[in-house]
């Protein structure tokens, strides 16, 4: 592969991830996240991709409309032998171009499979039709070529659809020709995760942030994100001095932190698990969770960290009233009194698992996850989540969590986590 001659710099990529057995429920397009990826390690920015089936109309509109939004049009899949492999008759037709049977292409699908001892099926000539003036980009884990074509100061790249034919063939183009065609600014991120906030009260306090990063020498972009309880703030700098955008994005990252207090736990990537472990390790403290409505969830998502056996002791799953009685020492008058759902059974279920398992903290959670088992006071959705410890302190508190059983109970997994969180940040 010869590199071609600098011109306008590529800054911003569309993706089109062809085929129709991707827009099934039950496929997932990863190549488009990969190739996202890598085209960000050198700065390119991907402003828009799509999943288009195996339709020759849609596909070519798609080209079309891709080229007139980017420098560089990745498309992804379609490379296939067979007549809804269409991916090469689309870009040609959508860039006015002929194709043409290229033979040492041919001669090489032919030799692969002589090497299986197969004679090659005449349809597989179609992987060796290579568009008006496009590249050929060698296949070592497959039978299409890539192909890589000018189109004025856009470029237009053919992958295969196999991830582990495309994953090769990307790299080998990230490193070699793409590399010579961007400019000097990579693009660099931080994400800050906020919990206890809803997104649009976060707006308003990141409003005035928004602004300052905006008139700064290094601009800063932001974007937010919610999912289940939680926001990320994600934020970028394009820049070529790797060393200033890093000072840039700690210094916007600091001023999230410091309007949003303890409700910012991580602005280094760490999840919630993570932040718990450390804050556990750190203070040299040993947790238990007795788990009624999460059913073993917060405890799975605790020993998911590496290295967790230095905090977390055991959990015990007590769903039954008769579980938190044996298995918590629950005093079956609370449970009467008060109903399986309440603060006294959450902070007695707290304190039962952590005298139990002789650690420093234990953490309870009941709650009414659906579809039944609501009451008029005790709405679908109530979970209580206690912690009792370290030392005499402890806290609960009634959460009313929206969605479906699966919502509410990730919802509560998440609640608990930040709950044992803010109390070990209090007890530091
Ligand atoms: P082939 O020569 O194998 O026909 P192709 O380029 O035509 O190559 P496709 O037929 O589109 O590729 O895809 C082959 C397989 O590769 C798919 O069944 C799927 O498993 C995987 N694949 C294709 N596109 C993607 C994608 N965007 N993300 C993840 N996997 C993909």
């Amino acid at each position: 592969m010869t590199t071609p001659a600098p011109r306008h710099p590529v800054a911003v990529a569309a993706i089109l991830a062809v085929g129709s057995e991707l827009l099934r429920h039950d496929r997932t397009d990863t190549n488009s996240l990969h190739i996202t990826a890598r085209l960000e390690e050198l700065g390119i920015g991907v402003a828009w991709k799509a999943i288009v089936g195996d339709d020759r109309t849609h596909l070519t509109d798609a080209v079309r409309f891709a080229c007139a939004r980017a420098d560089l049009v990745v498309l992804t899949g379609g490379l296939g032998p067979t007549d809804d492999d269409l991916t090469r008759d689309a870009v040609a037709a959508a860039l006015g171009r002929g194709m043409t049977h290229d033979e040492p292409t041919i001669d090489a699908i032919r030799a692969r499979f002589a090497r299986r001892h197969l004679p090659m099926p005449d349809i597989n000539r179609r992987q060796g039709l290579v568009i008006e003036g496009a590249v050929l980009l060698p296949n070592g884990n497959g039978t299409a070529p890539g192909q890589w074509i000018e189109d004025g100061d856009r470029i237009v790249l053919l992958l295969p659809g196999p991830p582990r034919e495309m994953r090769p063939m990307l790299d080998a183009v990230v490193r070699g020709p793409l590399a010579g065609r961007v400019g000097r600014e990579r693009l660099f991120r931080r994400s800050v995760r906020i919990a206890g906030r809803s997104e649009s009260h976060a707006e308003e306090v990141l409003q005035p942030l928004y602004a300052s990063w905006a008139r700064g020498s290094v601009p800063v972009a932001a974007t937010i994100l919610a999912a289940f309880g939680l926001l990320e703030l994600q934020l970028t700098v394009r820049h070529a001095d790797a060393a200033l955008a890093d000072a840039t994005l700690g210094a916007a990252a600091g001023s999230v932190v410091a309007a949003f207090g303890d409700d910012a736990f991580s602005s280094d990537g760490a999840t919630m698990d993570v932040v718990v472990g450390r804050l556990l390790a750190d203070r040299g403290l040993r947790v238990a969770f007795a788990e009624s409505c999460t059913g073993g969830l917060v405890s799975a998502r605790v020993s998911d960290v590496a290295g967790c056996s230095a905090y977390f002791e055991r959990s015990v799953i007590a769903y039954s009233n008769a579980a938190k009685r044996e298995l918590l020492g629950v005093p079956g008058e609370v449970i009467d009194l008060h109903g399986a759902v309440s603060e006294p059974v959450a902070l007695a279920m707290a304190s039962g698992i952590r005298e139990r398992s002789a650690v420093d903290i234990g953490v309870g959670i009941t709650g009414i996850a659906g579809p039944s088992g609501a009451t008029d006071d005790k709405p679908l959705g109530t979970v209580v989540i206690a912690v009792s410890g370290p030392g005499a302190h402890q806290r609960v508190r009634t959460m009313l969590f929206p969605g479906d059983r699966q919502q509410v109970r990730t919802l509560a997994t998440q609640s608990a986590l930040d709950h044992l969180r803010r109390a070990l940040l209090a007890t530091s």
